[in-house]
């Protein structure tokens, strides 16, 4: 049976600078994703399993729906939570694998440790524009769906893999599988055929895919579904067919908001027939975290980078906008900055 659709030429070099007694850390963005924490935990597991020191160092904490991730099989230490385990572990480690994410900038306070190491530096990512100069090996290949589908077929290719992939570990598969899946929105978007050649090895392998997508989706709390429904009724359907929803402080304590709960919601105005572009607006610490999402023929990714510090993939991006940069913190400053920038961005293209 034919191992890969894939051959990276890069997987060779890989695995060469992983030796015995290489210590290994893998890395993601803030605030991870099912796709971060997925490919970040299988990666690791697999290391772990070859009988490597592995272990995965994120920004933030793995929200509460996707802690089924860290299973506790390798390390996975948060700086927001455990500043001086993160330091030592990455003072200590001799290869740095940083995946789902193009630029450091996107570690959020792991930003200016990450560049300053000295060890060699792996990207594998699947995100327009990776920032190569900073890394020593580059796997970047944005046409697949998920970082996660990347590390499948690294992983096919891997030595000692056995032809029929019967030796990936089984939690390698469920990890790879819930961070595909996560990052297509259940095979909505960014569907390659190489992603259901992924998932029916995966199912030929005795993934539970029924448990997998149980846990992503049906072990929310009561509270998300309710305020998905206050988000609704709130949208906005602003000129040029753009949807608009805001998450401000005091809706997130009405609801007791947790992060992570309001993943997936930026997908909803997309299914009303006249809507172009879908903007959600989160409140942080001093800026609006804004997730966009779009139809085909419009670009979520020039939009965030041009008007939000962001970017992303083309029909789904995400960015930032300063509480500064709208005038003020409030919800209809923020309304009013998004119909400036989207007429100036339709009226453009
Ligand atoms: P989400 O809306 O799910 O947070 O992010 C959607 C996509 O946009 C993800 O692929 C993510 O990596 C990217 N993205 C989100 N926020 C930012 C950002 O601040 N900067 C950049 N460059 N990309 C982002
Ligand atoms: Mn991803």
């Amino acid at each position: 049976m034919e191992n890969t659709i894939f051959s990276f030429r890069q997987t060779g070099q890989i695995f060469r600078m992983i030796n015995d007694d290489t210590v290994v850390t893998l890395v993601s963005h803030t605030h991870p994703d099912g796709d971060a924490i997925g490919s970040t935990t299988a990666f690791a597991q697999w290391l772990s399993y070859t009988c490597h020191d592995a272990a995965v160092v994120l920004p933030d904490a793995v929200p509460q729906s996707l802690s089924f991730l860290d299973t506790g099989f390798t390390d996975l230490l948060t700086y927001d939570r455990d500043r001086s385990a993160v330091e030592s572990r990455l003072a200590r480690t001799d290869l740095l694998i940083c995946m789902d994410f193009n630029a450091f900038s996107r570690a959020g306070d792991l930003c200016g440790i990450l560049c300053g190491m000295t060890c060699p530096k792996i990207l594998i990512d699947h995100h327009l524009n990776p920032d190569r100069d900073s890394f020593d090996v580059v796997i970047s290949k944005t046409d697949i769906s998920s970082t996660s589908e990347l590390t499948f077929w690294i992983l096919a290719n891997a030595p000692g893999m056995l032809p029929d992939l019967g030796n990936m570990p089984h939690g390698v598969c469920e990890a790879l599988l819930a961070g595909m899946t996560t990052d297509t929105n259940n095979f909505a978007n960014s569907v390659y055929p190489s992603t259901f050649a992924m998932a029916s090895k995966l199912l030929a392998l005795g993934v539970d895919r029924d448990g997998v997508l149980s846990r992503i989706y049906n072990m929310y709390r009561e509270n998300r579904l309710r305020l998905m429904g206050e988000m609704l009724t709130g949208m906005k359907i602003l000129p040029h067919g753009v949807a608009c929803m805001i998450l401000d402080t005091d809706t997130m304590e009405k609801y007791d908001f947790r992060d992570g709960e309001s993943e997936g919601f930026v997908n909803m105005p997309l299914a009303i027939a006249d809507v172009r572009m879908s903007i959600f607006l989160k409140a942080d610490r001093d800026y609006w975290r804004v997730s966009v999402r779009s139809k085909a023929g419009t670009s979520a990714n020039l939009c965030a980078k041009t008007y939000f510090n962001g970017g992303g993939h083309e029909q789904a991006a995400g960015g930032k906008i300063f509480y500064s940069e709208a005038g003020d913190g409030t919800v209809q400053s923020a309304l009013r900055f998004i119909e400036k920038a989207t007429d100036e961005f339709f009226s453009r293209i």
